[in-house]
Formats: C-alpha cells, sequence, structure tokens
C-alpha cells in the first residue's frame, strides 16, 4: 500500500496569497483600490457561505469586497439595472451573480450584462474565447474552477504535457474549458458523462483523473490501479446524508492505492475562491492598462 500526497490547498492560498497582495500593492501606489462587487439573490446558506469566503480572501489580500444583497423576489428590472449600473461604475473592476439564482432572474443572461473586462468568473464569450483559443494567462480572466485546478496541479509540480487525463463531466464552468486549458498544455484529454460506457477502464488507464459530476463518493476502488502513479483531483462538493461534505470520489477507499488526490473539503473549492481574487486583479490590470 502507498500512502498518497495530500493535494492540500492551504500552503498554495499561503503562498498566492503573498503575491496577491503585492499585486494589490501596487495598485494602491498608484491610487487604484481593486474593488469586486457581488450580487446575492436571497437566503441560500451554500451561496451566503460561498460568498463570504470570497470576501475574506479579497480582504485579506487588501482589495476590497462588496456584497450586494436582494430579496428572493427581487424584480427582474431591478435587478438588471443595478447589473448595468456596476458595469458602468469605474470604481468595481470585477463582478459576479452568485449562482443559483431564483426562477424569475434564470432567463437574465448575466453573461452579456457583465462586460469581459468586469467577468470575474470567466464566463463572458470573450472569455471563453480565450479558453478556446489559448490566450495567455493573464491577458483575460478563465473561469475559476479549472484555473484553479491548474494552479494546483501546477504548484505540486505534477506534470500535463504527454498525460493521459480523464475528465468525468462536461459542464460549461467546469469539465468542458478545463478539457480546453489541458489540452493548451498537451495533455491528451478524455471527456467523460452520463452515456459514457467503461467508464472503470477508462479511469484505471489515465494518469490524472478529474471528478467534476457531483455524485457522492461514486468513484471508489474499482475504478483505479493499485500501482500508486495516479493523480485524483476530487471538484465534486456534495452533502453526505449523515450531512457530511464529500466528493465524487471515495476517499477513504482509494487514497492507499492512488499517488496523490485532493480532499473535500480544503482542495480544489479555495482554489476557486482564489482564482476569483487573481481574476479581479487581472480585471483590475486589464481596467487600468
Ligand atoms: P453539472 O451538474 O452542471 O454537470 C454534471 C456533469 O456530470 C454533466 O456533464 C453530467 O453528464 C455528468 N454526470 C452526471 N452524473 C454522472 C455519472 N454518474 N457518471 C458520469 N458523468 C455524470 O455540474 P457542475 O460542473 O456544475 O458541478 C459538478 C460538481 O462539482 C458538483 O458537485 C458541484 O457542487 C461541484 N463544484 C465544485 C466547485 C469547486 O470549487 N470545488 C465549483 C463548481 C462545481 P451529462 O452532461 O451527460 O448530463
Amino acid at each position: 500500500f502507498f500512502m498518497a500526497l495530500l493535494l492540500k490547498s492551504d500552503s498554495v492560498i499561503e503562498t498566492l496569497s503573498l503575491s496577491l497582495s503585492a499585486r494589490c500593492l501596487k495598485f494602491k501606489e498608484r491610487g487604484i483600490i481593486p474593488k469586486l462587487q457581488v450580487f446575492l439573490v436571497g437566503e441560500n446558506p451554500a451561496s451566503i457561505l460561498y460568498v463570504r469566503n470570497k470576501k475574506k480572501l479579497c480582504e485579506k489580500i487588501g482589495a476590497t469586497c462588496e456584497i450586494v444583497r436582494f430579496s428572493e423576489s427581487v424584480d427582474p428590472e431591478k435587478f438588471e439595472r443595478h447589473i448595468l449600473e456596476s458595469a458602468q461604475n469605474v470604481e468595481v473592476h470585477g463582478m459576479f451573480v452568485q449562482l443559483p439564482v431564483p426562477k424569475q432572474l434564470s432567463d437574465i443572461s448575466f453573461d452579456h450584462l457583465i462586460p469581459p473586462n468586469k467577468d470575474v468568473d470567466g464566463f463572458h464569450a470573450q472569455n471563453i474565447f480565450g479558453v478556446f483559443s489559448g490566450f495567455p494567462d493573464n491577458s483575460y480572466m478563465r473561469p475559476c474552477t479549472p484555473k484553479g485546478i491548474l494552479t494546483l496541479l501546477s504548484y505540486y509540480k505534477i506534470p500535463l504535457s504527454g498525460k493521459r487525463v480523464l475528465i468525468i463531466g462536461r459542464s460549461k464552468i467546469v469539465g468542458r474549458p478545463l478539457a480546453l486549458l489541458m489540452l493548451h498544455q498537451d495533455a491528451t484529454v478524455t471527456m467523460a458523462h452520463s452515456k459514457t460506457a467503461n467508464l472503470q477502464e477508462l479511469s484505471k488507464n489515465s494518469d490524472i483523473v478529474v471528478a467534476a459530476f457531483g455524485r457522492s463518493e461514486i468513484l471508489d476502488e474499482t475504478y483505479f490501479r493499485p500501482t500508486g502513479d495516479q493523480t485524483i483531483i476530487d471538484v465534486g462538493i456534495n452533502r453526505r446524508s449523515d450531512g457530511k461534505l464529500v466528493g465524487d470520489v471515495k476517499f477513504d477507499a482509494v487514497q492507499s492505492l492512488v499517488g496523490a488526490i485532493t480532499p473535500v473539503p480544503g482542495g480544489v473549492g479555495p482554489m476557486t475562491v482564489i482564482s476569483l481574487i487573481d481574476n479581479l486583479l487581472i480585471a483590475t490590470e486589464l481596467q487600468n492598462a
């Protein structure tokens, strides 16, 4: 049996926070205080927690974060008006709408309302085009979870070039952009989804497996080879029936089989948050170049 390397995010966050603080200070010397504005609708406890974590990290590095709250029943036109005002406001450098939003807002295309150079989530078509084309990292905003995963792999010096990567989950915010970004780093990428056959075989034959499909603890020991050389990135955040937060991987069953694995929580989640803050500084630079 092996002892897998635990790909924890805390030391990565500590290291990155220092350089983010330094970049933030540079802006302050130019009289610019990077400001993030968050639109939060309703009382969803998970959303409130996510937003709080983003604000905390923002303030830790010396940027400001304003949370604009709306009631669950907010009028769509009023909501849209607020977003457009912030889009025009030169003091706001980055903005995003915390998802999910209630039904009456689901038809609004936030990706169009938020200008590409303030789009810290990386959802605007122009930023998606950057992912598609492989634009230089600091020239646009990459979606936060894929960006965070790449940063984590790079911090732990896990190479992608020539590696076989399996990504399970093809959502627009995680699986799909991650596949393209890894392709640009010369990985050989396979995408899996709910219709994929032979998932176990695909998984066993991969060097890196990214679980981003959102089903509690599905990937158990039958999905990995016992050679201790696979890397597992667990993106899933699922609430088990006993209340515990778990990933898509059955951590206890596989950690003695694989070479490296991200914990849940404490792995990909915080990397997503720090990527958002990194995007805020990129946005601030783009607006003040
Ligand atoms: P979506 O629900 O948008 O997409 C899920 C994807 O997984 C779909 O492509 C679906 O396939 C596929 N899928 C579903 N069930 C299976 C299965 N049994 N086998 C193989 N593929 C399957 O998910 P998101 O990308 O939004 O989120 C995925 C997970 O990641 C969730 O647990 C979410 O909470 C978490 N998450 C974590 C973040 C973090 O920072 N750590 C950030 C964002 C999300 P199909 O397309 O065929 O329907």
